[in-house]
């Protein structure tokens, strides 16, 4: 018999529906309840049984991890960043379906007009995460921001050049919240 905030993995027996009314995240079979997904068992007053899911965040990750990734998608407000490994455990690999997010307020200390002045579209970016749930990002410290990136003219390499990223092959000059790290190569 489950308990209340147990967790259940699907296919597990509930309990049958003489004991508890049909809820969410539950399955009937002649008369048997199973878990239909991974989550914790909630018992309402009303005998209600609901396996609610746990929040998908990839079980390695933590808040205050630095995580490497590559920016997806550039919008207004936000960068969407999929990630691709977490700094010390770089062997492990990350299931991460859900993407990280870098709001635009916690791109740098100070200002920011645009995001798009700050990144470009598949950079690799050294980031934090600040929150579990929402796999929300920062990348505000110095060791933080693009470690990679390339000329959006002619996907040449650009290399640093003081406060700005150049490239070598058109001369073109793009900015970007640049990582100290950046083309180190080490993260
Ligand atoms: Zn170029």
């Amino acid at each position: 018999m489950w308990k209340d905030k147990e967790i259940v993995v699907p296919g597990d027996f509930l309990g049958t529906t003489e004991e508890f009314m049909l809820g969410r995240g539950v399955y009937d079979e002649e008369g048997n309840l199973y878990a239909s997904l991974l989550g914790v068992v909630n018992i309402s007053d009303r005998r209600v049984i609901n396996v609610q899911p746990v929040v998908e965040t990839p079980p390695m990750l933590a808040e205050g991890d630095v995580v490497i990734g590559r920016i997806e998608d550039i919008k207004d407000t936000v960068a969407i960043v999929s990630i691709a490994c977490v700094k010390g455990k770089e062997k492990r690999e990350i299931a991460a379906s859900t993407p990280g997010v870098i709001h635009i307020s916690n791109v740098k200390k100070g200002y920011v007009s645009e995001l798009k002045q700050e990144f470009g579209y598949l950079d690799v970016v050294k980031a934090r995460v600040i929150d579990i749930k929402t796999l929300r990002l920062s990348t505000e410290d110095r060791d933080l921001g693009v470690i990679k990136a390339m000329c959006m003219k002619c996907k040449g390499d650009l290399e640093k050049k003081g406060n700005v990223l150049t490239c070598e092959r058109c001369r073109r000059v793009e900015t970007r919240k640049i990582s100290e790290d950046y083309g180190k190569g080490v993260i």
